[in-house]
């Protein structure tokens, strides 16, 4: 999968995707991650990236332009038109379910708003889908494109290895994982549960599977109810 972001703060991403596991896929191949300043494509006079808003109000927005010409060379770049994604508040809600179906996609260009947001004439002519990480506001498009992409790169093939595999993960199923124990199997006189440390295959499958749903009734009820469980 390849990611493009247009940003006004391509350093921001840096530390975040040259590390880590994400780091490693960029290194191993299975994923490459590209940020593209936005500035460099403000071509008229004043080489602005935003303007005061038409009909008057606070704060300013990002002009159309400069985004279609980003856009424009990054379809150039990489020979067809990625899916194109802007980072909103005002966007469906990101989940499992959305990310597992954008996993397949290959290419995938992704829009980080930044003052009051961007003109609506480039947003109905560009975009093929808002996404928003939660009914609050940033100050910018950056942290919800990381939380985006990060997301998103861990559910591409290759990305996680067998030990770090997403399945049985919270929201995977639509239900939240089992609890999780390590060495040692005694801390401060609290014991990890005997089934786990029993060898035992099917029983601690059978346990894992009956926590998963206890957990989730705990806390997320509403999860059971969409899954019909409940
Ligand atoms: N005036 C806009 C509104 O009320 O819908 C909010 C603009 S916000 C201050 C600036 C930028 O941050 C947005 O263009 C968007 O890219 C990003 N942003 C803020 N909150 C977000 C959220 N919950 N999810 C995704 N992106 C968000």
């Amino acid at each position: 999968m390849r990611i493009d972001i247009i940003t006004l703060f391509p350093e921001m991403f840096e530390p975040v995707f040259n590390d880590s596991i994400i780091g490693r896929a960029q290194k191993s191949g299975e994923i490459s991650i590209h940020t593209h300043q936005l500035r460099d494509f403000a071509f008229d006079k004043h080489r602005r990236v935003d303007d005061t808003p038409y009909g008057g109000g606070m704060g300013m927005l990002m002009k159309a332009e400069p985004i279609a010409l980003c856009f424009e060379e990054i379809c150039r770049q990489t020979g067809e038109r990625p899916h194109f994604v802007y980072m909103s508040p005002q966007g469906k809600t990101l989940n499992q379910q959305r990310l597992k179906e954008l996993a397949d996609i290959k290419n995938i260009c992704v829009l980080c708003g930044h003052y009051e947001g961007v003109d609506q004439r480039l947003l109905d002519s560009f975009i093929d889908e808002e996404i928003s990480i939660g009914d609050y506001v940033l100050t910018g498009g950056e942290i919800p494109a990381m939380v985006f992409c990060d997301a998103l790169c861990r559910m591409v093939p290759g990305v996680l290895t067998n030990n770090e595999c997403f399945t049985e993960e919270s929201h995977y199923n639509g239900l939240l994982e089992y609890p999780q124990y390590t060495k040692p199997s005694e801390w401060r006189g609290i014991e990890v549960p005997d089934v786990l440390l029993s060898g035992h295959h099917a029983n601690i499958e059978k346990w894992r599977k009956e926590k998963s749903l206890e957990v989730t009734a705990q806390k997320r009820p509403d999860l059971l109810k969409n899954k019909g469980v409940l």
